[in-house]
């Protein structure tokens, strides 16, 4: 059998096997339990090379999870998440994750990798940009694209939906949004605030094609001054949801902005929504045309947090 070479081929043949299994035994697929196809997988298709530990360790407070070859030289691997991660959907993301490095990179990186909580952010596929390709992996694993859209088909997009999708996937409200962001036509950007400053950004691409976007820069940018995700102690409600005047985020428009605090509670999470429909671009806007962007462009990352 011709094994697949690319992170979404991986995801796939795996989702098929997944789906025959609970298929023939009449079991729910989802949430997809990682541990068990790691161990499982890796002993049938790879016995020289089988992933024989998968637990949480006490690691740095940098990384959020490893992949590691046994110290013993017996050829075996382990996939690690740190103990201090509470979230089970961060968990299992994080597992995603080194599966998918043990499946692309292992042969690359014979001793192991170690991830921080940044890698498990760094979404955008570039070539050669094994983080990147790590969560696509994890994300095309956990949240299969055909049912992923069967989930979303003819709903209104809310904080409720997003609650769902993490509830379903068991993946942190965050990733469901990244995917989603990742495969919708509406113009619409994740916020991560924190402390009353933009940790990091990311806009969807009909969002970013019309120009409306974090860039990456050094300085620190405060959260506008009249969102939700400013002054999230004024909102009792766990779903705050309202439609600001132009004027209050990026871009002249209004925004509707949805908001919620993260699993790590001094995190605000904001889903911000545009019009459809772009204002039509006047004269000049060209000249202020992004540049061609990479996967860290879109980030915002607070210096010394
Ligand atoms: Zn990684």
């Amino acid at each position: 059998m011709k094994l697949p070479t690319t992170p979404e081929g991986w995801a796939i043949h795996l989702t098929k096997l997944v789906t025959l299994f609970h298929a023939a035994h009449g079991l729910d697929q989802f949430p997809i339990k990682v541990a068990p196809l790691a161990t499982e997988f890796s002993r049938q298709v790879f016995p020289d090379a089988p992933i024989t530990m998968v637990e949480g360790l006490d690691l740095s407070s940098k990384f959020d999870g490893m992949l590691t070859p046994s110290p013993h030289g017996t050829g075996e691997w382990g996939i690690v998440y740190n103990n201090a991660i509470t979230s089970k959907g961060r968990i299992n993301f994080t597992l995603a994750h080194e599966l998918g490095h043990y499946l692309l990179h292992r042969q690359l990186s014979p001793a192991g990798l170690q991830c921080s909580s940044r890698a498990m952010l760094d979404w955008r596929s570039a070539e050669g940009r094994i983080e990147a390709q790590a969560n696509t992996f994890a994300s095309f694993l956990l949240m299969p694209l055909d049912d992923f859209r069967a989930q979303i088909r003819g709903q209104d997009i809310s904080m409720d939906l997003m609650r769902h999708l993490s509830d379903r996937y068991e993946v942190s409200i965050t990733a469901a949004i990244l995917k989603w962001l990742d495969i919708t036509d509406k113009r619409a950007m994740i916020v991560i605030g924190k402390d009353g400053f933009i940790d990091w950004a990311r806009s969807s691409d009909p969002l970013l094609k019309s120009g409306v976007f974090y860039r990456a820069r050094q300085d620190v940018i405060p959260l506008p001054e009249a969102s939700l995700a400013a002054h999230p102690e004024l909102y009792s409600d766990p779903d705050a949801d309202v439609v600001h005047p132009r004027g209050i985020w990026p871009g002249d428009e209004e925004v509707r902005e949805m908001m919620i605090f993260g699993s790590r509670n001094e995190m605000t999470i904001s889903l911000l929504l545009y019009p459809s429909d772009a204002p039509a671009r006047r004269w000049g806007d060209d000249l202020d045309e992004p540049e061609p962007w990479d996967a860290y462009d879109q980030f915002q990352s607070r210096r010394g947090s």
